[in-house]
């Protein structure tokens, strides 16, 4: 292996180890193309010194000084790789004075997704490799909290449902005090590059951030922010459309994505298990009520992860399938088929810093 690859393989092992989802290697060495699209191989070097949690400029200096390397300018290299989406940088509050952090950046949900006002069709190609070859089974470990959890939409929820408030999109929105944005998705923008256009819906700004992350996207210029109104508007679209809600796995999200079953890396991928269900962390199922079911196959045309049939021209719903997304409830004007709340309730980690810590203790 010749110097420059073997700092990219030294950023690869260090990721691996360091990161709550590991960056394994591919047999095609795809993860190392992956990160040549983000690092030159100085820069590869310089994020070997930052590790999983925000650090200050001043402790990162040290450390490469306590190595014998000294950085002409090193906040503004690291500034550049944060602009590139390749490390995570952000102002934190440390006492009264607010300090400018950097940290490494997870394949996804990081790096690939931090790329969407960039993308290239190469990029695309090689995370698409990346995910469906290798990343799939690190992002989707029974033993591990998943990073997105999935929420009912807002017209499946009735009235005898009782919906913590982490559950209730309507909720989450209400409450949000700061900033509200909007960005493209990067899978349907990568499938755009691809000449295979998303079949479920037009629309590319789906991925919305909330209160803090607004703040920092918006700041950026990389996210449109909208008013409460306008994404009250946007959800019926969603819902109109059949997307998935899934917010961070978190009980107050930053981020809420609205997916489908054919782009999106996450959805396309659970469905290679046996039980994609185990993999959602949901709270809800739908149930049939055959005495009211017309067979119309609304439901069945709706449903993105293909777990309802028509069986003897009535719904059938597979649970082993179903991510409680309600997108079948919302639209069987028999009221046929509904939302049920399962017995045991999965409360979310508090925030992204208790559901990392989580991912870690599973590693
Ligand atoms: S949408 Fe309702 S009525 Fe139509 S097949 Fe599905 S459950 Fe039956
Ligand atoms: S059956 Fe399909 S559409 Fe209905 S809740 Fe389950 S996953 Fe969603």
């Amino acid at each position: 292996m010749d110097a420059e690859n073997s700092v990219y393989r030294r950023l690869q092992q260090h990721l691996d180890k360091h990161l709550p989802l590991r960056y394994p290697p591919a047999e095609s060495e795809v993860e190392i193309r992956l990160l040549k699209h983000l690092f030159s191989s100085k820069e590869a070097d310089l994020a070997l010194y930052l590790g999983n949690l925000p650090q200050p400029l001043e402790s990162i200096k040290q450390e490469m000084i306590k190595n014998g390397i000294s950085i002409d300018n090193l906040e503004e290299k690291l500034d550049a790789l944060v602009e590139k989406g390749a490390i995570k940088g952000k102002k934190l509050l440390i006492g009264e004075k607010a300090e400018k952090m950097f940290s490494l950046h997870q394949f996804s949900i990081g790096m690939y997704e931090s790329q969407v006002d960039r993308l290239t069709k190469e990029y695309f190609e090689d995370a698409y490799e990346y995910f469906t070859g290798t990343f799939y089974k690190e992002f989707h470990r029974i033993d591990t909290p998943c990073q997105m959890r999935t929420i009912p939409v807002k017209r499946s929820v009735t009235a005898d449902i009782h919906v913590n408030t982490y559950d209730d999109v309507k909720q989450l929105i209400e409450d949000c005090e700061g900033p509200i944005s909007v960005i493209n998705c990067i899978c349907r923008t990568g499938m755009d590059l691809l000449d295979k256009p998303c079949a479920h819906t037009d629309l590319r700004e789906t991925c919305i951030q909330l209160g803090p992350k607004a703040e920092v996207f918006i700041e950026r210029g990389s996210a449109r922010p909208i008013t409460k109104e306008e994404l009250f508007e946007l959800l019926d679209e969603f819902e109109e459309d059949g997307l998935i809600l899934q917010p961070e796995n978190t009980q107050h999200p930053e981020v809420i994505h609205a997916c489908c079953g054919d782009c999106c890396f996450n959805l396309t991928q659970v469905k290679r298990f046996a039980r994609p269900a185990e993999f959602f962390a949901s709270n809800y199922y739908v149930e049939v009520d055959p005495e009211k079911c017309r067979g119309c196959r609304t439901c069945t045309d709706r449903c993105q992860m293909q777990a309802v049939s028509l069986v003897e021209r009535m719904a059938v719903v597979d649970l082993d399938l179903c991510s409680g997304c309600g997108n079948c409830v919302a639209y069987c004007l028999s009221k046929a088929i509904q939302l049920k709340k399962k017995e045991i309730e999965i409360i979310p980690p508090k925030d992204k810093l208790a559901l990392n810590q989580k991912i870690m203790e599973n590693k």
